[in-house]
């Protein structure tokens, strides 16, 4: 699928240790993966259309456990980390930048950005997106605001977490339903393309930690 991507541009590649955020790339996001109409469009996003997000790149190198971090989805909101002063600090900063506190924040590394393969970038960013996930009840339907309609959020973590040996020895029968899914998906054609990305999400590594 040929698709333009948006590049950092030069001023933030020209800078170092510094977070922009990038409206146009936010843009480019709803429109190619959010909006039904996106060539990039899936269901899976569907919740995201009543979502703000938020979208940096980062010239701040990243790594966690010797691996170098690309990408990154949070929910500003539920961020614990600090105290109330630092919370604050950083609450000011994201509206500032965005003029509110995004549902979402997505931080994207600019250096390696720039350079990989158009639908690595694609994967990343569709990776990111979605660990933005609408919240469930015990039954496992979709979660609204009471008061609002609107769907409540949480961070999404993998569809399938398990050991390759375990898998090697017992059959992916032993690693769950969505294992099988995860199989069955990655032996049909890439609807989109095939993506190579060795580096790793800060979200996904928090989440292991
Ligand atoms: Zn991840």
């Amino acid at each position: 699928m040929n698709i333009e991507r948006p590049y950092p541009s030069e001023a933030v590649l020209e800078s170092f240790g510094r977070m922009t955020p990038d409206p146009e790339l936010r843009e480019w996001i709803y429109t190619n993966y959010i909006e039904d109409t996106g060539p990039l469009y899936s269901d899976d996003h569907d919740h995201l259309q009543h979502a703000s997000i938020g979208v940096l790149w980062s010239t701040e190198p990243n790594t966690r456990q010797g691996r170098a971090i690309i990408g990154q989805a949070e929910i500003p909101a539920k961020s614990t980390m600090g105290g109330k002063w630092l919370r604050a600090r950083v609450m000011q900063q994201l509206a500032d930048w965005f003029g509110e506190i995004p549902d979402f924040l997505i931080t994207l590394d600019a250096n390696y950005c720039a350079v990989c393969p158009n639908v690595d970038f694609l994967a990343l960013v569709d990776h990111e997106l979605t660990h933005c996930a609408q919240d469930r009840d015990a039954f496992g339907m979709p979660k609204f605001n009471k008061q609002t309609g609107m769907p409540t959020f949480t961070m999404r973590g993998h569809d399938v977490e398990e050991f390759v040996s375990v898998v090697r020895r017992f059959g992916v029968g032993a690693a769950g339903a969505e294992a099988k899914a995860l199989v069955e998906a990655a032996q049909s054609k890439p609807e989109i393309g095939a993506a190579n990305i060795a580096k790793a999400c800060g979200t996904c590594l928090k989440a292991a930690a």
